[in-house]
């Protein structure tokens, strides 16, 4: 069993992570006590995934996976992207929610995608880099109570179900997240 530490403190991804990796022991930054804020400045998904994982690595001599990930939405021109935590309001789900729903109003392209980059960094400084993406639409109204974040508007036509009425077992299995350790998991 290998100790994994996962670079957030967002208890959806660890709750997904820690299904994912269910033969490691994932350790989140609180409970490795770290409480440094990390500047995510990258200008892609890849390179804040690699930001974030970099610098607990270094830091705490630890095996450190880090993912950075969000929603791109085709005719916002892949906003929120790299924004979509703080897109209205920092890590304010509700007014990002709304906020998007807003500048989506009479748009009849509703295709989106999240995405996901994961960098697994060790402490020799080799590093793996991957990207996963999930497709779907966006709703205009919210559906379900699952998940966090934009699933209650993400709709997956292939379930006819938004992402948050799908159980967390189903999420893990066809999300952003769970397609970028797919890829990982193959390369290590
Ligand atoms: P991060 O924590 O910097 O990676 O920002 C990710 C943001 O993208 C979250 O705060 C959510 O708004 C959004 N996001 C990422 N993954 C998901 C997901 O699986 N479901 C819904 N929203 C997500």
């Amino acid at each position: 069993m290998r100790t994994i530490v996962v670079a957030t403190n967002n208890l959806g991804k660890i709750k997904e992570f820690q299904k994912l990796f269910s033969e490691d022991k994932v350790l989140s930054l609180k409970d490795i006590g770290y409480t440094k804020e990390i500047i995510e400045n990258g200008k892609t998904f890849q390179e804040n995934a690699y930001i974030k994982a970099k610098e607990v690595a270094k830091s705490r001599n630890a095996i450190v996976l880090a993912d950075d990930s969000g929603l791109e939405v085709e005719a916002l021109n892949g906003a929120p992207g790299i924004y979509s935590a703080r897109y209205a309001g920092d890590h304010d789900t509700e007014k990002n929610n709304a906020l998007l729903i807003k500048n989506l109003k009479g748009i009849e392209n509703r295709k989106a995608r999240f995405v996901c980059a994961l960098c697994l960094y060790y402490p020799d400084d080799t590093y793996i880099l991957v990207e996963g993406e999930c497709f779907g639409q966006i709703t205009e109204e919210a559906r379900g109570s699952n998940g966090f974040g934009y699933d209650p508007y993400f709709f997956i036509p292939e379930y006819s179900k938004t992402m948050a009425e799908l159980p967390l077992e189903t999420k893990n299995q066809i999300s952003h997240r769970a397609n970028a350790l797919k890829k990982l998991k193959e390369l290590l």
